[in-house]
């Protein structure tokens, strides 16, 4: 049997056009989901596609009230025995923020796979098509369930957890950090690397009423104080810094931030370098300034997961960190 797949569409490049076939400007979330539906459809993959438009946006514009939307779709829809997964069409630059968010507050069940493109959908060469392809092969097979959700790029899956846009315009723009690529995929085949670990494991936070405003903070040599009691001054309940090496900050920076933390505002040091661990007690002690350490994940995702925990009522900087460690 086919299987049905809930196609959700956000917007993104996936759905963008530049009028012209080489040029480089475009506006993302033109094309209607319904319209590109009809060009994956006519590729003759075995899978029935059901539409849902939830925004026609670029992503960088994405926020609550979409995430709210596709939260509640994705949950119905896992809930519904018509449906063997779910994709859903995203711009790149915010793909990993949506993705892990989803991945938190979901449960390990059926395939859940955000897919995106780097070139408008009339480009020369453009990637959109092959990607949404390997996209309706990944949500269709059983094998992709219990791994929580997936993000789909130029031939290549990643975990929400792992994943980044670590470039800002090839279209193998995707990395994945501390894993790598969990499967190679095109239209016809699926090699996955490792069994699925999370199967039938619930939803890890609930999902909340609303995400609490969290900032990030990029070190930069020589900066002062005065941004974090910006920040602080415009009502933040939580901060990540995006430290220089591993997590660090000039001295005055991590003092401010240790006095947020000891004020009750939770501080998470992550790191503005491409990748790699930001550990505890290394440079910064932690123990003293009660700050929290990253560990794997970088400042965008370090924020996300910042907000859930603040919003599920978790403040306290130990069981921030518990948290972190388990990703
Ligand atoms: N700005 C676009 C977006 O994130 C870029 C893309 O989709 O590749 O929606």
């Amino acid at each position: 049997m086919r299987p049905r797949i809930l196609v959700l569409g956000t917007g993104g490049t996936i759905a963008g056009t530049a009028r012209s076939r080489t040029g480089k400007a475009y506006a993302a979330g033109e094309v209607a989901l319904e319209t590109m539906l009809d060009a994956v459809r006519a590729l003759g993959l075995e899978a029935e596609l059901i539409p849902r438009t939830i925004a026609a946006i670029g992503s960088q514009d994405i926020g609550w009230t979409e995430w709210d939307a596709l939260h509640a779709a994705i949950a119905e829809a896992e809930d519904d025995p018509s449906f063997a997964g779910i994709i859903v069409t995203h711009g790149t630059d915010t793909a990993e923020e949506t993705a892990f968010l989803l991945d938190l507050t979901l449960p390990a069940g059926k395939p859940v796979v955000l897919v995106g493109a780097m070139r408008p959908s009339d480009a020369v060469g453009s990637d959109g098509m092959r990607n949404f392809a390997n996209a309706v092969r990944l949500a269709g097979d059983p094998e992709s369930a219990g791994r929580g959700v997936l993000v789909v790029m130029a031939d290549t899956v990643f975990a929400a957890a792992d994943v980044r846009k670590a470039a800002t315009a090839n279209i193998d723009a995707f990395r994945g950090y501390p894993r790598g690529p969990l499967a190679r995929v095109t239209p016809a085949t699926l090699d996955w690397f490792a069994p699925a670990h999370r199967i039938g494991r619930p939803a890890r936070y609930a999902w909340p009423e609303a995400l609490p405003r969290v900032a990030i903070l990029t070190a930069g040599a020589g900066m002062d104080a005065k941004p974090v009691e910006a920040l602080l001054g415009i009502g933040c309940k939580g901060l990540v810094l995006a430290g220089m090496g591993q997590g660090n900050a000039p001295r005055v920076v991590i003092e401010a931030l240790a006095k947020a933390a000891a004020n009750g505002v939770p501080v998470v040091r992550s790191a503005r370098v491409d990748e790699g661990m930001v550990d505890r007690n290394v440079e910064v002690d932690d123990d003293a300034t009660g700050l929290v350490a990253a560990r794997a994940l970088g400042p965008a995702k370090a924020r996300i997961l910042l907000m859930v925990l603040i919003a599920n009522g978790v403040t306290d900087a130990a069981r921030i960190q518990e948290a972190f460690d388990g990703r």
